[in-house]
């Protein structure tokens, strides 16, 4: 249960008929009383899915508070009240806490310390057990293992020689993922084979200091006939509801591409076994808000979880346009106890990511005009001050062609127009 033990540590912005604090109080129990709007939401990183949850949530007429270290982070835009703070900033956190009537995160690498900080004061959704089960990938894998749901065959690895202890039973080629911390690819190296620049040393060697901190996950590279993630809210009463499968291709660990319907090999058998599996995970995180599973298809039809985020996700971002519900208004409506919202696509749908070239330096967008030339072509652009190399700085959303394929065609070929100003 959320919300126990609630103390006004900050009396001043809890008074008694304050919306806020009723709210708090009703959302100690689930199913009650909704958070009505006028409350504020508070939101644990202010990055491109704080900007918009926060505009989901301004659209229900919902205040919103932010903290995040960067000053000028994109969900700025959208702040009541902005804490700069780290993550791992608990007195920070307490801030951010008063005076809203529940709290939720926008990203798994918050400290699982802060949200026990405010978790006495505030109902925080999802709560600390999700964000434990899911910023720790071996956590990850054994909360996984323990309800019985498929991975690739994985290690615990500490050295170099449990490495190759490893490797020698899983088989090569192999994935060496830091437990803590990773994204879009990053702290994670493939291993090729026993030898050389991408052998079990070098891989070792590239990881070695974040391994000491959190321990790193030793897994064998699949062979997968495609990608896939599935996206459930799931309100406070346990009630789950999923957005369709989205198929998502990546490049060298970066989400490029969803495409919406899934295309073969993934048919409705796959379909509801995915969201099976999604739903089956998301009840036994008790999770309130929004899971999204990355998961891999194998070739034999098997799905294997590749890993799970407690949060909406980049490959949901065409549900905006796309779904008679975004993910983003689902994860609001979940976490103020509201009822969910249809999640049916309104037909095929793509979403190509906008990433950063080139060095670092002031973000200025070229293009836009020639990228909405397209009449369904959607641009976000998420307001980061600074582009760099592969930065996650916007997407486009193509919906109402009449094949997935043409969606995503029509989204690559409006990203074509896009470029980044060299100064
Ligand atoms: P991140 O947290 O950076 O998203 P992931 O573990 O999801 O890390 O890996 C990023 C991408 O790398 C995956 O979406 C997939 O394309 C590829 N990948 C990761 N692990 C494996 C694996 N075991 N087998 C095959 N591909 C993998
Ligand atoms: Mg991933």
């Amino acid at each position: 249960m959320i919300g126990r033990g609630y103390t006004p540590r900050v009396p001043d912005t809890r008074n008694a008929s304050s919306p806020n604090a009723s709210a708090a109080r009703a959302a100690e129990e689930p199913g009650g009383p909704p958070i009505p709007p006028g409350s504020t939401i508070g939101i644990l990183g202010g990055g491109q899915l704080g900007r918009m949850l926060g505009f989901a949530a301004r659209e229900l007429g919902y205040r919103v508070a932010i903290l995040d270290p960067d000053p000028a982070c994109p969900a700025l835009a959208i702040a009541d009240r902005q804490v700069v703070a780290a993550y791992d900033d608990a007195p920070a956190a307490v801030e951010l806490a008063a005076g809203c009537a529940v709290v939720t995160y926008e990203l798994e690498h918050v400290s699982v310390d802060l949200v026990d900080a405010i978790a006495g004061l505030v109902p925080v959704r999802p709560g600390a057990y999700a964000l434990r089960m899911t910023q720790d990938r071996l956590a990850e894998r054994r909360f996984l293992a323990g309800i019985g749901a498929p991975t690739a065959p994985w290690r615990e690895v500490r050295s170099l020689e449990l490495a190759r202890i490893g490797a020698a039973e899983l088989g090569f080629p192999l994935r060496l993922k830091a437990a803590i911390g990773g994204y879009d690819g990053r702290s994670q190296v493939r291993i090729a084979g026993p030898d050389g620049a991408d052998g079990i040393e070098a891989g070792w060697d590239a990881l070695a200091p974040i391994a000491e901190r959190t321990g790193l996950v030793l897994e064998s590279e699949l062979d997968f006939a495609c990608e896939l993630s599935v996206i459930v809210g799931r309100d406070v009463t346990g009630r789950a509801v999923a957005f369709p499968p989205t198929h998502n291709r990546h490049d060298v660990g970066i989400l490029v591409e969803s495409v919406v319907p899934a295309p073969p090999p993934v048919d409705g058998a796959v379909a509801d076994a995915a969201i099976e599996l999604t739903e089956r995970i998301a009840l036994a995180l008790d999770l309130v808000g929004t899971l999204t599973a990355e998961l891999f298809l194998l070739r034999d039809g098997s799905l294997a979880v590749n890993e799970l985020a407690p949060r909406v996700h980049n490959s949901g971002h065409w549900t905006i346009e796309g779904a008679a519900t975004s993910q983003f208004e689902q994860h609001i409506r979940a976490i103020c106890g509201l009822p969910l919202g249809a999640p049916d696509a309104h037909g095929p749908a793509a979403m190509v990511n906008l990433l950063g070239t080139g060095p670092a330096r002031p973000a200025h967008l070229l293009g836009v005009d020639g990228a909405l030339a397209d009449p369904l072509v959607h641009l976000h652009v998420y307001d980061k001050r600074m582009v760099f190399e592969r930065r996650k700085m916007g997407h486009l959303t193509v919906v109402g062609p009449s094949t997935p394929d043409e969606a995503l065609g029509r989204a690559r070929a409006a990203l074509a127009h896009l470029a980044w100003a060299d100064e």
